[in-house]
């Protein structure tokens, strides 16, 4: 049976036909939707979790491995940074079932805060490295990869990128073949205790264990040549293969599925019967690096190709054949749509204060951080996941204690980034007595990334009733003073005011909640607000809250604001913020 699949779908299916029975993951673009599918359609023969964060997931997938189950982690790119401290050291460990560690790769940072290759995290962390070129490999190779994984004690890193996650292609079906745990946890101290005596003795085997696998994929057919005019020889791999092969049809192929450890013998006798040799990827120069210290002669790459960005099949057909193809002039005179918050979203009011008081914020990842962007501009960092509070935390202890407001700090973060990694920011700020306000925005779900369950949101992935972490509870626990925890309406901006003005007084950290529901997750929509135009100054104070409902209209000499009824939800930060009291429900 065939069915068009997404990259990420026939992950999802290539680990229910591989026997996979436990997935653990942490929601983010391009990885989410491979746990949600396994949820989704594989309910009782894989369990699946949401992680609080990457580390998380991958020592509980780890665990599953001793355990004898086939397991899958997934995770974007930037997650295999916070999971990389467990990953480095699986390695050592080894697998007793087969574990292979999803990273979904984002070039041209679609939705990320840097783009990077995780080609780099294979040699580095030791381990092979498999990537698909299309739907149907993404479901074969990931039996593929479990099989290595069992076969050489290792796990194994399954490299995509969005273009492959999330595009769709026809796919084969298969059965699903089971893999079950025997029950029984091998105490294996000298495997998996990594005591620096322990670990010394199994890093000589992974250099054993990496020859072999390079021996391996000499002759997988993971790797194939594919002959053709052997005037040019492109060796590529992943989405870029795909790319070349549209642009030249005719040309020679070394298609490489396993990128790590390369097939040394099969690269130099490719390259020795072509009389260019090129090399096709996208960013880093990864094989190319690696091909250039066998020795071997590459006619061109990154000399070619961009080191940054994604390609895209009409940039490599262009850069390969010299011929520009033919492209549509893109449309003129459009305007300039940044993203913005939602209309009616919790997190609006609070930036709205906080911009009004001039404090500085540290902020990060999720929905909020568009609050960085015009109009709002009240967010002044970012750096990644968990880092507001910790930032906060080292400016405030360099800029000491300031009169005004201009010199505080305020970190922002969501629930699910809370519970991801702001916990142990917060642990670092009470424990080395710093002083900033914690501004937690819980709108009771992962929303950046779809809407996700998380800790506080009291289900799991398969919308099991779990237990709700109460954040005041835990934010008392880690050493905030009770009266210095402070909830609060994200929609009352007066409220909202005189609570930071409070806090930020304090010369000890304070954690003001915020517990107002994600407007699209929950559906929120109530009666809508209207403009009284004969009321309205024109100030455009309205439009200062950056809602899409809201705009300025120009009636012979007025200028005066309007309110989308189709958008508004009613949420009335708007009309606090109108001094003319011009906007009414
Ligand atoms: S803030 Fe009030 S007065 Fe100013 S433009 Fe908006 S509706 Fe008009
Ligand atoms: S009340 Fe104002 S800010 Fe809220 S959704 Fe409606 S237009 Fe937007």
């Amino acid at each position: 049976m065939k069915e068009v699949l997404s990259g990420n779908e026939a992950i999802a299916r290539g680990a229910y036909e591989a026997g996979v029975t436990f997935a653990a993951a942490y929601p983010g673009t391009p990885s989410t939707e491979i746990l949600e599918t396994i949820s989704a359609r594989y309910p009782g023969e894989i369990y699946s979790q949401w992680s609080p964060n990457e580390k998380t997931a991958l020592e509980c997938g780890v665990g599953a491995s001793m355990a004898g189950a086939r397991t899958l982690v997934s995770m974007k790119h930037v997650g295999v940074n916070v999971a990389a401290d467990p990953l480095f050291t699986a390695v050592y460990t080894g697998v007793k079932g087969g574990l292979v560690l999803i990273s979904a790769d984002d070039p041209n940072l679609h939705s990320s805060q840097n783009e990077q290759d995780n080609r780099n995290f294979a040699k580095f962390a030791k381990l092979p490295m498999l990537e698909p070129s299309d739907s149907q490999e993404a479901k074969d190779f990931l039996k593929a990869a479990l099989d290595i994984s069992e076969a050489f004690d290792t796990p194994v890193l399954f490299r995509t990128t969005t273009r492959i996650s999330h595009s769709k292609s026809v796919v084969e079906l298969g059965e699903r073949e089971e893999y079950p745990s025997t029950g029984e946890i091998d105490r294996n101290t000298r495997k998996y205790v990594m005591l620096p005596g322990h670990a010394r003795q199994r890093h000589p085997l992974i250099e054993e264990r990496l020859k072999k696998i390079a021996q391996l994929a000499e002759t997988s057919p993971l790797n194939r040549v594919e002959w053709g005019d052997t005037h040019i020889g492109i060796i590529s791999s992943g989405i870029t293969y795909q790319y070349a092969k549209e642009a030249l049809p005719g040309a020679s192929f070394l298609k490489l599925g396993m990128t790590w450890p390369l097939p040394a013998k099969l690269i130099r006798d490719f390259a020795s019967k072509v009389k260019k040799l090129i090399v096709v990827e996208e960013l880093d120069p990864f094989l190319e690096e690696q091909i250039r210290l066998l020795g071997v002669r590459v006619d061109h790459g990154k000399d070619l190709f961009p080191i940054l960005g994604e390609l895209e099949p009409s940039c490599v057909t262009a850069l390969l054949t010299g011929v520009e193809p033919k492209k549509k002039a893109p449309a003129e005179g459009l305007p300039v749509r940044p993203p913005v918050l939602c209309p009616g979203c919790s997190h609006r009011g609070v930036f709205a204060v906080l911009k009004k008081l001039k404090v500085f914020v540290s902020g990060d990842i999720g929905c909020y951080t568009l609050a960085a962007l015009p109009p709002l501009e009240s967010m002044h960092t970012c750096l990644c996941m968990g880092a507001s509070i910790t930032m906060a935390h080292g400016i405030s202890k360099v800029i000491g204690e300031s009169e005004d407001y201009k010199n505080k700090v305020v970190a922002v973060i969501g629930d699910s980034t809370f519970f991801h990694s702001g916990v142990t920011g917060l642990i670092d700020l009470i424990w080395n007595r710093g002083n900033a306000v914690v501004a937690i925005q819980d709108n009771r779900i992962t929303a950046m990334t779809g809407g996700q369950e998380n800790p506080g949101s009291g289900h799991s992935v398969s919308g099991v009733e779990s237990p709700a972490i109460d954040l005041e509870k835990l934010v008392i626990a880690l050493g905030v003073k009770p009266e210095n925890v402070r909830v609060v309406s994200a929609y009352d901006l007066k409220a909202l005011e005189a609570v930071f003005r409070e806090e930020l007084e304090k010369p000890e950290p304070s954690a003001v909640i915020t517990k107002d529901p994600c407007v699209l997750q929950y559906r929120v929509k109530g009666e809508p607000m209207r403009v009284l135009a004969e009321k309205c100054t024109g100030c455009k104070r309205c439009i200062g809250v950056g809602c899409i409902a809201v705009s300025m209209m120009q009636k012979g000499e007025e200028t005066f604001a309007a309110i989308d009824p189709n958008f508004c939800t009613g949420c009335t930060v708007c009309a606090q913020v109108c001094k003319a009291e011009a906007i009414i429900r």
